[in-house]
């Protein structure tokens, strides 16, 4: 069996830690490969390399840094296929659809390659009389990222691309279900002529990111997850004296206006919802019908849902592939269950889908519930999983009400033709990105991706320019030469004078 190791000091390093876990393809259900799971060890390996490797990277000119990023650029695009096909074989999603989140990683890598300019701070001539002053970024040190398994790939990238342009060094704790696509992008850096030491690779479970929470010399935390490990990242990491930023679950609505285009609404509602198996964080699972339209809504849905093409990820008729374990099948089932027991409509039922051929892959249909109600627990809770559910409301305040007092607060759309609802939406919905018809609003990498509410706990969103914020820390320098203006010893605030 395939063993799949960490990724130290430029080399895979097996540790010290005699703990697998499975790694399966959820295609097919078969187990692919063993993953090791780290103890304290060796997160302490993966971090010391990363400290030594820190003071030789956090000198080296960023032009330099931002050349092994143009390089590591070029080295994604020539191994695409293959680093598309990882995804595939160990998340599940379709080929294309690796494909497109695979770019949207990439774009994170060539925003990083303009890092010398991020990072080229402010200057102010005679702050006081022949007194200058200027405000640079400096990077933090050793950083750590967690990341779930539902991006193996865009999610990591969101992170160690700023953080290591930026001059830090970066462990990154990838998910144990899916962890061979951030093995490939680690020697993929190092072809690109990253520093041993600068980028590491811990696989692993709670003991691994308990260790990195707990590390001293780790002084900034990423994390992208479910809300509660978010909340507790959150709080050891605050506790630890640690920066972070930890990004969690969601309940994205699509409130559909009557006035809107339905086949727009109803298009861009079947990707958002059922694309990746709703196994994203800016899934829409959550459709808000306002006044009349329910029903044709409703009606055109279930029309596409019940023809949706679900097979294999490598198979190109396929529009959704499998879910990733059998454990989290079983949860998307029971959530089915529950809806229809608290009183739900379950338009159509995905739960028995078999594939021939795939008998023991973890397939589930498109599901479809309406009349949801905001107090039922498929409305409350994040079921991960190609489940919509149709809520309906009398009018645009209700729906807008809905969207704000759900915990969540990821993403969020309308669809209308009216620009006033549009704008005044954009306006009061308390959610962190906000698309006006546009199904899954994900900001390009030269803005910033988070959430609002219980989906992200810190300050900073993730990528963009609130990454060059989050990896690096403000220094003011205020300084005079003895040639400037002499003055008696002053025992007062100085102030302009
Ligand atoms: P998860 O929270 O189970 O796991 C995320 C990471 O945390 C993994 O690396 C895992 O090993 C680690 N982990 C799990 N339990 C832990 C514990 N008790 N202590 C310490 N570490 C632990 O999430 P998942 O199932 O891998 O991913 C799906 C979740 O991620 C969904 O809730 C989804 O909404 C969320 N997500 C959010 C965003 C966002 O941007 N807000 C993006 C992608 C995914």
């Amino acid at each position: 069996m395939n063993i799949i190791e960490h990724f130290i000091d430029g080399k895979t390093f097996s540790g010290s830690s005699a703990e697998k876990g499975k790694v399966f393809n959820p295609a097919t259900g078969d187990q692919t490969a063993e993953v090791r799971l780290a103890n304290n060890k060796d997160v302490n390996e993966a971090v010391k390399s990363a400290k030594d490797a820190f003071l030789s990277w956090s000198n080296t000119p960023p032009l330099q840094r931002a050349r092994v990023m143009f390089k590591f650029k070029e080295l994604i695009e020539k191994n695409s296929d293959e680093l598309t096909k990882i995804i595939v074989s160990e998340h599940g999603k379709v080929y294309e659809d690796a494909k497109g989140s695979l770019i949207r990683g990439l774009e994170v890598v060539e925003y990083a390659c303009g890092i010398p300019q991020m990072l080229k701070g402010e200057y102010t001539e005679n702050v006081g009389s022949n007194v200058d002053s200027w405000s640079i970024r400096q990077p933090l040190g050793v950083c750590a990222g967690v990341t779930p398994f539902n991006f193996p790939a865009m999610v990591p990238m969101w992170m160690f691309p700023m953080a290591i342009a930026c001059g830090n060094t970066f462990v990154l704790k990838p998910s144990e279900k899916d962890p061979s696509c951030s093995m490939k992008l680690a020697k993929l850096l190092k072809e690109a002529g990253l520093p041993d030491g600068v980028f590491n690779i811990i696989n692993g479970g709670k003991e691994a990111v308990d260790g990195l929470i707990n590390h001293k010399e780790v002084v900034a935390m990423s994390f992208v997850g479910s809300t509660p490990i978010a909340k507790y990242i959150y709080e050891n990491c605050a506790k630890n004296e640690k920066r972070v930023q930890a990004l969690g679950g969601a309940k994205n609505h699509c409130v559909v206006m009557p006035d809107c285009d339905l086949d727009q609404a109803v298009n861009g509602l079947m990707g958002a919802a059922y694309g990746s198996a709703g196994e994203r964080c800016m899934a829409q699972s959550v459709a808000v019908a306002v006044g009349n339209i329910g029903d044709k809504l409703v009606s055109n849905l279930a029309k596409k849902v019940e023809t949706l093409k679900v097979g294999p990820g490598m198979d190109k008729k396929s529009e959704m592939g499998p879910l990733v374990t059998k454990e989290h099948l079983e949860k998307v089932k029971n959530y089915v269950d529950i809806g229809e027991k608290e009183g739900a409509k379950l338009i159509v039922d995905g739960r028995n889908l078999k594939l021939q051929g795939y008998e023991n892959g973890y397939y589930i249909g498109g599901c479809l519930f309406d009349h949801v109600t905001a107090k039922m627990r498929i409305y409350k809770e994040e079921i991960f999983g190609p489940v919509l559910s149709v809520v309906r409301a009398k009018n645009f305040d209700e729906a807008l009400q809905l969207v704000n007092d759900h915990e969540f607060g990821n993403g969020v759309s309308i669809f209308t033709r009216d620009g006033d609802s549009g704008r005044t939406f954009s306006n009061k919905a308390k959610i962190g990105m906000v698309g006006i018809n546009i199904p899954i609003p994900v900001p390009m990498a030269f803005h910033s991706f988070g959430g609002w509410k219980r989906s992200l706990f810190g300050d900073q969103h993730m990528h963009g320019p609130e990454g060059v914020r989050f990896y690096t820390k403000l220094k003011t320098i205020t300084s005079r030469w003895p040639s400037g203006l002499r003055s008696d010893p002053e025992f007062v605030m100085p102030t302009m004078k």
